[in-house]
């Protein structure tokens, strides 16, 4: 089969003719519908280096994979050939109590792992290939009623990982909230999208683009601000002089974390999902009071069951544009020339397996 891999650290990819893997026991070999381009494949592709990770090339590139179940291992049930599924990313030990709750993301046993801190496309081989090997049937989450592999595929990083975000500070979005969302790129136009249709709360979107501005309305915006002198005041002005319960950071960046510390209420959240690699200095008159400051990574398998089913009822939506297998290479290009609205997605199999 096709497979398109990264050999070496600061390299492009190729694609290779690799055998096709036969799923073992628990094992499930999934034929791949929908493969995200996601932009943290650039930074596997540009940016990491020797020892930098617990795991490294070669591996088949591709964490956001859907499709269609090809062939099950012995002792796999429930997941006949056909079913049209969603891959869940993170694969941790499946024992610990991280792993026990669905919160692989945070395995706390990573020694036992398929791999430390990865899964599919992250030191494994993932799904910029005909198909996937998955590692454990319980990743593999079959798709509501509705939902296509291709639409699938981005949801199971995009729209999980800001899910995850907002699911968490859930008690605090109260319907007289109000949340703030910085970077206003595929994950924060996601952000306000499950804010929009999972809470009451009043919605402010920070980015400094204008053509953001249109995109943000549509996702839920209440009031779109563009960065720069004044947005701290409009925000706090448009709070009530009160700030917002929860800020959303998805940029990372000093000034943009700066921002989220400078508009966050006492008792609120202040998490940062952006990998902008900016510090924020916490102490006594340097952030509000009881101000909670996370970072979070991806999210869990019930999360991502949630977030299917809000896509399927059309809830959420991702504009979506698709790439055959053999230019997965160009859809990279394109991202990262910021040609790409909404979501690369590459499309090794249009349909599912013959029955
Ligand atoms: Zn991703
Ligand atoms: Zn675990």
């Amino acid at each position: 089969m096709k497979a398109w891999r990264l050999n070496a650290w600061k390299s492009d990819l190729v694609l290779v003719d690799v055998e096709r893997p036969r799923p073992g026991r628990g094992e499930v070999l999934v034929r791949v519908g929908g493969s995200g381009a996601c932009h943290s494949d650039l930074h596997l592709m540009h940016e990491f280096g020797p020892d930098m990770l617990p795991w490294g090339p070669p591996f088949t590139l591709g964490h956001e994979v859907a499709g269609w179940v090809e062939e099950i291992g012995t002792g796999v049930a429930d997941l006949e050939p056909g079913r049209p599924v969603a891959v869940y990313g993170p694969w941790g030990c499946g024992r610990c109590p991280g792993c026990a709750a669905g919160a692989e993301n945070y395995c706390e046993n990573v020694s036992e792992a398929p791999v430390p801190g990865g899964g599919g496309g992250l030191g494994l081989d993932g799904g910029m290939a005909e198909f996937v090997l998955v590692p454990a049937a319980r990743h593999v989450v079959p798709l509501p009623e509705g939902l296509e592999p291709v639409t699938a595929a981005p949801l199971t990083d995009a729209a999980l990982t800001p899910y995850h975000a907002v699911r968490r500070s859930w008690p605090k979005l109260t319907p007289d909230s109000t949340a703030v969302v910085i970077g206003i790129g595929g994950l924060g136009l996601m952000a306000l999208q499950i804010l929009a249709v999972t809470t009451a709360a009043r919605l402010v979107a920070v980015d400094t683009r204008p053509e953001t501005v249109e995109p943000a309305w549509k996702a839920g915006a209440d009031l779109t601000l563009r960065t720069g002198g004044d947005t701290a005041e409009d925000i706090r002005h448009f709070t009530g002089g009160r700030g917002a319960e929860v800020v959303l950071d998805c940029v990372g960046s000093d000034a943009t974390l700066a921002l989220g510390a400078a508009v966050a209420r006492r008792l609120g959240d202040l998490t940062i999902i952006g990998l902008g690699g900016g510090a924020l200095p916490v102490g006594f008159s340097r952030v509000p009071y009881e101000l909670s400051v996370q970072t979070t990574y991806w999210g869990t398998r019930p999360e991502l069951v949630e977030v299917l089913d809000l896509a399927a009822r059309g809830l959420l939506r991702t504009e979506i544009t698709p790439f055959p297998l053999e230019g997965a290479l160009d859809a990279y290009r394109q991202l990262e020339k910021g040609m790409i609205t909404g979501r690369a997605v590459v499309v090794p199999h249009a349909e599912g397996p013959r029955p």
